[in-house]
């Protein structure tokens, strides 16, 4: 004879409620984990980051052979960014989007995720740009002021389709990321100079505070280094402002590829940078500041024809453990140093401490004595 609860187990059963109730933990489990995403989604600081992060999380349902995020931001320039991932690595994207405005013009009227053949059907000609990207659904990223990207989504690498279930969490989980790529966004133009894409000087100020605590902290050190253009202003009466701007953008990117990820280069102001190089000796500092000035030396702008050269002052100084200055001090320092280096002709670097003074011509004479 069958118990009660057994028997109440049974009618439970027999009326498809056991089943409705495991569907029901199933969904509260995947909205918990989407809810969970979508948090660590809102934290990234990086368009790279936050697409990885993406990634990792499809892998735990299926694999697509493409996903691709294009991303029109500028709206200064024509340029689409894109971030590829090819099988979930990241990659070269095989498609480069020349123009953004169709693609706005089609989301502008559809702004919900679109299969790949509903856009063939629609907008042919710009469906099979995409086509590389083995396309099944793509979907839009709207922000508060349009349309600023897309995300290409390929079809499966076991080839099968996504179910009913995966499309509308695909839906929910781009919907987030919209959002985290919207705050990613709005920080890296909080915390960056538009005209040379350096960090800006607030940002600048607050990593140099924060530097500061951990040598208090961790008793290491760090550099700090002022660049200033020499002559930039009869450079832009010559060759006008436009110019001016290029070399500015350009020596940027020079200033970057001299020293290392981890150093901060921002836009002081005007013609004038500010390089924090962390964890750095008395020594590199000195050896990164002629690395700049030298690699400056190299550069040639490009204008209407015209190959433009310029050259660089670089003034230093440098904080150890226990701290002596306030980051306003220390840039004072650094300005000193700098003063120096235009009085002394140009085109040179100078450190602040007189003794890293003689460090430092001991250097240029190949004598490493300290
Ligand atoms: P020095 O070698 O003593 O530094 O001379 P300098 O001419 O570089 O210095 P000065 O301070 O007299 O002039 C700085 C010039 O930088 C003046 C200004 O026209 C130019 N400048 C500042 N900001 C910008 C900018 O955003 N774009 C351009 N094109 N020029 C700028
Ligand atoms: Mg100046
Ligand atoms: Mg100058």
């Amino acid at each position: 004879m069958q118990s009660d609860s057994l028997r109440e187990y049974t009618t439970l059963e027999n009326a498809g409620l056991l089943e409705q109730l495991q569907e029901f933990q199933t969904k509260t489990h995947d909205y918990e984990e989407l809810i969970s995403q979508s948090l660590e989604m809102f934290t990234k600081t990086s368009e790279g980051d936050l697409v990885a992060y993406l990634s990792g999380c499809l892998v735990q349902r299926f694999i697509p052979s493409y996903l691709v995020v294009f991303l029109h931001q500028d709206e200064t320039s024509k340029k689409i960014k894109n971030i590829c991932f090819q099988n979930l690595r990241p990659a070269s994207c095989p498609v480069k989007l020349l123009d953004f405005e169709p693609y706005r013009e089609y989301f502008g009227d559809i702004p919900t995720a679109v299969s790949f053949a509903q856009m063939e059907d629609d907008v042919p000609e710009y469906a099979d740009a995409l086509r590389p990207l083995m396309p099944d659904i793509i979907i839009p990223l709207n922000g508060l002021t349009g349309l600023y990207g897309f995300v290409v989504l390929g079809r499966k690498v076991l080839d099968d389709d996504y179910t009913p279930d995966e499309q509308t969490y695909i839906q929910m989980l781009f919907n987030y990321a919209s959002i985290g790529l919207q705050n990613v966004i709005h920080y890296t133009s909080s915390v960056t100079d538009f005209k040379t894409r350096l960090y800006n000087h607030s940002f600048f100020m607050r990593r140099l505070r924060e530097e500061m605590n951990r040598v208090g902290r961790y008793y290491s050190s760090f550099a700090l280094l002022v660049i200033d253009i020499d002559n930039f202003k009869k450079l832009n009466d010559r060759y006008g402002h436009l110019a001016g701007d290029r070399i500015l953008f350009n020596l940027s990117r020079v200033i970057e590829d001299s020293v290392r990820a981890e150093d901060i280069v921002s836009r002081y102001g005007g013609e004038e940078f500010l390089v924090l190089l962390t964890q750095c000796s008395k020594r590199s500092a000195y050896i990164a500041a002629e690395r700049i000035r030298q690699n400056t030396e190299a550069l040639e702008t490009s204008y209407h024809g015209k190959d433009i050269k310029i050259t660089v002052s670089i003034g230093s100084t440098h904080c150890t453990h226990p701290l002596k200055a306030s980051p306003n001090d220390l840039i004072k320092e650094a300005d000193e140093a700098l003063y120096r280096a235009k009085n002394g002709g140009r085109n040179r670097c100078e450190l602040f401490a007189p003794g890293l003074l003689m460090a430092a011509n001991a250097l240029r004479n190949d004598r490493h004595e300290y």
